[in-house]
């Protein structure tokens, strides 16, 4: 038996997250241009791609213990390859003692699925790409960034420097947009997480990669479909996961009432009043000034069936024991 222990987590000021989930790519032309952004997460137009995607998800889906009662005695443990790209000698500096704490906040939020993270190593790049130049003409230059950086049996996290502008100006209407940090869902091909250097002590970005990268959806993820409030579909629509509530998504972030952690008087067509999981790492609210960031136990439960899946198993390091 294992229990959630939610009294290690803190809150802290964040905005709002605009993390991509890169799903599928082209077999044959290898780019993710190919792919259709979608709330945030790319997907290829081919049916091989589309294949691929839904078969990583059904590995997970389709194992998923029904009585809820999974195994997690045994802790696995992930090393982690911190890779500091700098893009030159004026670069943002990346004190190794960050880098600690970063893995500290990241095992507390997992320890209730019996992962834990370990760092292997802390490396540098010089004359790197920053965040802009990666991300830039739909992730264009991602591809070979990661064929270039990422390493084996370990999942490589990669901190970027970032310019700064998030901001642009047309027309006299000025519209911000902000990646804190991307990675594929559950993918064979990218095991790495991309997150810029400030967000490294973000209490919430690097765990909600994490999710990401152990296969969790977004809670407010309408891609199959909205999760209607009553939540019939709720394995098949929203985030496929029914203990995360039905969640309309930032839009509505007006109707939270933070200091109580809660949506109050959005209204569904069928009367019906939206109670999304505030808190929720896999969430885009802000944080709530006084309750934790939380997963739920089956999110634990899709992250531990994930981390034990062909996807990922191979990066587990080895026992030590016998
Ligand atoms: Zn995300």
């Amino acid at each position: 038996m294992w229990s959630i222990n939610l009294s290690f987590l803190y809150i802290t000021s964040i905005a709002i997250l605009i993390t991509i989930g890169l799903s599928c790519r082209s077999a044959q032309q290898q780019r993710i241009v190919d792919c259709n952004e979608s709330e945030d997460v790319f997907y290829c137009a081919d049916t091989l791609c589309a294949k691929i995607y839904h078969g990583h998800i059904d590995t997970i889906y389709g194992n998923m213990p029904p009585d809820m009662y999974y195994d997690m005695d045994e802790t696995i443990t992930f090393p982690l390859v911190f890779k500091i790209h700098n893009q030159n000698e004026n670069a943002r500096k990346v004190d190794p003692r960050e880098v600690t704490k970063s893995i500290e906040v990241l095992n507390k939020a997992f320890a209730p699925s019996a992962i834990r993270f370990e760092l292997r190593s802390i490396e540098t790049v010089s004359d790197a790409k920053n965040l802009q130049q990666v991300t830039q003409n739909s992730y264009e230059a991602y591809p070979d960034f990661s064929l270039q950086h990422d390493v084996k049996n370990a999942i490589t996290i990669h901190l970027l420097d970032d310019n700064g502008q998030y901001c642009d100006k047309v027309n006299e209407v000025v519209s911000c947009r902000r990646v804190h940090g991307f990675t594929y869902i559950l993918n064979y091909q990218y095991p790495n997480i991309v997150l810029s250097k400030p967000d490294l002590l973000n209490e919430k970005v690097m765990p909600h990669e994490m999710g990401h990268f152990f296969g969790l959806f977004h809670t407010h993820r309408s891609v199959e479909g909205e999760e209607s409030i009553m939540r019939a579909d709720c394995e098949t629509t929203g985030d496929h996961i029914c203990s995360t509530p039905a969640d309309p998504g930032p839009l509505y972030s007006v109707y939270i009432d933070y200091t109580r952690c809660e949506m109050i008087g959005y209204i569904d067509e069928n009367g019906y009043e939206y109670k999304p999981m505030i808190n929720n790492y896999m969430s885009y609210y802000y944080p709530c000034y006084r309750k934790a960031f939380a997963f739920t136990e089956e999110q634990y439960i899709v992250m531990r069936t994930a981390a034990l899946s062909n996807v990922r198993n191979h990066l587990i390091q080895p026992s030590l024991a016998n």
